[in-house]
């Protein structure tokens, strides 16, 4: 539909949207899974926008300069959450493309103290899966322990490919668990570095000290337990997921634990980004027009995408 161009409020950059990815939230937001949406909505929430305009009160950015727009739209910056490091749980936030318009259109505004100037050496396209595919894989690895390193992936998409590499760049090796029969996924998945490949009811060669669940699906929360040696932790990745089943006690005992993982920190993006950069990060992506966006999210449910989604805007 044809809406009127949002205008710039405090503390707002007005974007010029270039690309803008495509999530498994948005499905959850779609569905009705996330059941808080602003409504009517524009969705999107990995945004890489052009400045074309300042709001009062914007400091340090210019028109022209190249921005990114994650999840994460603003915070009360008072509650106990904000002001101890933990600003990914306020208890008053905003999000872009949930309860803020988001990208998927050609213009969009967002809070800039939220937002983080994209490198150079990442195009457009290339840029814009990092916003939340790699901000939210990256706090699940890190989630996870920094003396893992053995890491199990469930479901191998968007944020999985990006972690991967995050993964072996920190000396890690990454083990992937993908719908059975998936052939292609297992493949990409070795492509870019995963040490064993195969499907979620498999038990991988050795016992991992982590895994890290991407998959909506509650059923792997007791099958990655399976697969954790003593302390280990199942890290749930997503928003969103179906009912976990019981289990019995003893996949538990021994200190493995199971941690959600909510949002991020605006830290997290910084991290990931000078990461990215760094290694550098590669996102293989499929890019279409906003037409195609429709058909793009239908292809993310049936798990039909090597890699990320990005719509793009000329
Ligand atoms: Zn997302
Ligand atoms: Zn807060």
């Amino acid at each position: 539909v044809d809406i009127p161009a949002p205008r710039p409020g405090k503390h707002d950059i007005l974007l010029k949207v270039l690309a803008c990815g495509l999530c498994r939230t948005d499905l959850h937001i779609i569905d009705g899974e996330l059941s808080a949406p602003k409504l009517p909505l524009v969705l999107g929430h990995q945004i890489v926008g052009r400045v074309a305009e300042l709001g009062d009160g914007v400091e340090g950015m210019n028109l022209g300069d190249r921005i990114g727009v994650p999840w994460l739209g603003s915070t009360c910056g008072t509650c106990r959450f904000c002001v101890s490091s933990r600003e990914n749980l306020c208890d008053h936030p905003e999000f872009t493309g949930y309860t803020r318009d988001g990208g998927l259109a050609e213009m969009a505004v967002a809070d800039y103290r939220y937002c983080f100037p994209i490198p150079d050496s990442f195009g457009n396209v290339e840029a814009a899966p990092l916003l939340c595919a790699g901000f939210i894989g990256y706090r699940s690895m890190r989630l996870a322990g920094a003396d893992a390193k053995t890491i199990g992936i469930y479901g191998f998409g968007s944020a999985a490919h990006l972690v991967t590499q995050v993964a072996q760049f920190q000396g890690r090796d990454v083990f992937a668990f993908t719908r059975p029969g998936d052939d292609a996924s297992q493949a990409f998945a070795r492509e870019l570095g995963a040490v064993w490949a195969g499907s979620v009811d498999e038990q991988p060669p050795e016992l991992l000290d982590a895994a890290i669940i991407f998959a909506p699906a509650g059923e792997l929360v007791p099958q990655a337990l399976k697969v954790l040696r003593k302390g280990g932790t199942v890290v749930c990745g997503g928003i969103h997921m179906s009912d976990i089943p019981s289990f019995r006690y003893s996949l538990l005992w021994e200190e493995r634990s199971i941690q959600s993982v909510a949002n991020l920190t605006r830290a997290d993006g910084q991290e990931l980004l000078e990461l990215a950069a760094q290694i550098p990060i590669h996102t293989h992506c499929m890019t279409g027009s906003l037409h195609e966006a429709p058909e793009m999210l239908d292809r993310i449910r049936r798990g039909d995408i090597q890699g990320s989604a990005v719509v793009t805007f000329n």
